[in-house]
């Protein structure tokens, strides 16, 4: 049988139970007998479909409906309404008006009732399908295949956001840049393919090295970008060195020759209001140059207020003013 589960709420014990064996091949099936309880339950256990008998002991059919229709949580639970009332279409415009799927009446024949419960059943399974279809396309458009990091447009985004988030915290967020250092003599001794699982395997000591709220992106080739939100130069520095020196402890062994990698670092923080993806990017490129400059495996930071500005910038004080005297 499915994962699938229908309530019947059905305050007549036979008709319950009479419902209850006609579906039981087709679903877990549970059992309420007033409004109540009906409420309470549906909560619970999330049915697939909600079997809703109109004249309760408590609350009428009616008012369940919209209570279930008026709850997040419950909302999305398809409702057939099951009345022995006089059918009145305005009775089947009123049920339908709150949001019931279908109507049942009462005495109903049990092939009507199978057929309409496993239309029912059919159209969650596919919504459910149709949920995680969605769900993996969200995945693939934001994931790097090879390295199971985000991808780069992914993370331009969420750079975007989190700056955004930081102007309206007042925080501070550090943003670095990764660049494995001679990688092309990896693939240039032991192959391309081999070059990729020492890629993947970067990514995941620097995603293990990171906090939860942190980003890790993969911005092209040997080259990652991370985002660390509301972290000082400090908080930074120590993250990155820790990171660092895990890569470079890590010793791969590729064709049974080990290998021991390092990183190059550009760091750079975004704060205020002049904060841009872009000028934050282009601050850690240029911080990672100059650490390729110095001799690589190292970390650079460039602030995003350089500390020396021009001369001409500081207001100028006459020596011969009193100020200085
Ligand atoms: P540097 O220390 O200056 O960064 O030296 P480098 O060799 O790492 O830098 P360079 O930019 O000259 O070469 C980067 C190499 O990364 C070249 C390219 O073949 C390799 N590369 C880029 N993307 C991939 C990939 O997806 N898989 C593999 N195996 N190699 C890649
Ligand atoms: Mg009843
Ligand atoms: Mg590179
Ligand atoms: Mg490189």
């Amino acid at each position: 049988m499915s994962d699938d589960s229908v309530l019947i709420v059905e305050d007549i014990r036979v008709m319950a139970k009479l419902l209850e064996s006609t579906i039981s091949d087709l679903a877990e099936v549970r059992a309420v007998d007033c409004g109540t309880d009906a409420l309470r339950v549906a909560r619970d256990i999330q049915p697939s479909l909600i079997l809703l008998d109109i004249v309760l002991p408590d609350i009428d059919g009616f008012e369940v409906c919209k209570r279930l229709k008026a709850d997040d949580a419950t909302r999305h639970i398809p409702v057939i309404i099951i009345t022995g009332l006089h059918t009145e279409t305005e009775d089947e415009t009123s049920g339908f008006a709150l949001g019931a799927v279908d109507y049942i009446l009462k005495p109903f024949e049990r092939e009507i009732v199978r057929a309409r419960v496993k239309t029912q059943l059919e159209l969650v399974r596919g919504r459910r399908e149709l949920e995680a279809a969605n769900k993996e396309l969200a995945y693939l458009a934001a994931v790097d295949p090879l390295t199971k990091c985000f991808n780069r447009r992914y993370f331009l985004s969420a750079a975007e956001s989190e700056i955004a988030r930081m102007k309206r915290h007042g925080t501070e967020l550090a943003v670095a840049m990764i660049d494995i250092d001679r990688f092309k003599s990896i693939n240039d001794r032991f192959g391309h393919e081999a070059g990729d699982k020492v890629l993947a395997n970067v990514a995941e000591v620097c995603e293990h090295s990171l906090r939860r709220e942190d980003t890790l992106g993969r911005l092209g080739g040997e080259e990652f970008g991370i985002i660390l939100p509301a972290t000082d130069h400090d908080g930074a520095m120590e993250v990155l060195q820790r990171l660092k020196s895990r890569i470079s402890h890590q010793v791969s062994v590729i064709a049974r020759e080990t290998v021991s990698l390092t990183i190059s670092i550009g760091l750079t923080d975004v704060s205020g209001d002049d904060g841009s993806v872009d000028d934050a990017l282009r601050r850690a490129d240029k911080a990672l140059y100059t650490a390729k400059k110095l001799g690589r495996n190292r970390i650079v930071y460039e602030p995003s207020t350089p500390a020396d500005l021009p001369p001409s910038s500081f207001p100028m004080h006459d020596p011969h003013d009193g100020d200085f005297n």
